[in-house]
């Protein structure tokens, strides 16, 4: 998001120039740059035996399960992002994370950089929090039919899929298409 006026005093900014930025909305009253940056945050595939943590969030799909995930506070490492939204909405723990790269998301206004990650089961018993619907373990084999819409989701799910040792149509056991729609 690029800022027009100071979220500190409120004031109109200016274009200030920055070596590798060009241009960058400046205030001069509190002397800060603002910089056009996306938000982060952390989307993990948390992985116990052949199964896989899955949430339903009808307010992101309607008709698909994703993958958990959450936004990076101020203060924290990533990592330390990804263990604490894991507990905070599955009630479990996980340890062996894995970065499988990232997404940029841009949408409704939103500006997101993904950060995705898979992750070993580590103990604790499912415990759903109230901001989430449904949160279950489902096989990795169903997943990619189970998030029909959710195109980043799947695509994590593949690397998922391919660090684990899976290979052609083993991970695909339904019986529509999701398999072509690599
Ligand atoms: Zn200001």
């Amino acid at each position: 998001m690029k800022f027009k006026y100071c979220p500190m005093c409120g004031g109109e900014l200016e274009e200030k120039y920055s070596w590798d930025e060009g241009g960058v909305p400046y205030c001069p009253k509190d002397d800060i740059m603002y910089f056009d940056t996306p938000r982060p945050c952390v989307i993990v595939a948390v992985i116990k035996e052949n199964k896989i943590l899955l949430l339903k969030q009808s307010y992101i799909f309607k008709d698909s399960k994703v993958l958990l995930s959450g936004y990076v506070t101020n203060g924290e490492t990533v990592e330390e992002t990804v263990h604490r939204e894991v507990f905070e909405e599955a009630g479990l723990k996980v340890k062996d994370l894995k970065y499988l790269g990232s997404e940029y998301v841009k949408n409704n206004n939103k500006e997101i950089i993904m950060l995705t990650f898979m992750a070993k089961y580590d103990g604790g018993n499912i415990k759903k929090s109230a901001e989430v619907e449904w949160v279950n373990w489902g096989y990795i084999e169903d997943a990619l039919c189970e998030m029909k819409e959710d195109e980043i989701g799947k695509r994590i799910v593949r690397k998922v899929l391919k660090e684990l040792g899976y290979i052609g149509e083993k991970a695909y056991r339904c019986d529509n298409n999701c398999q072509t729609d690599s």
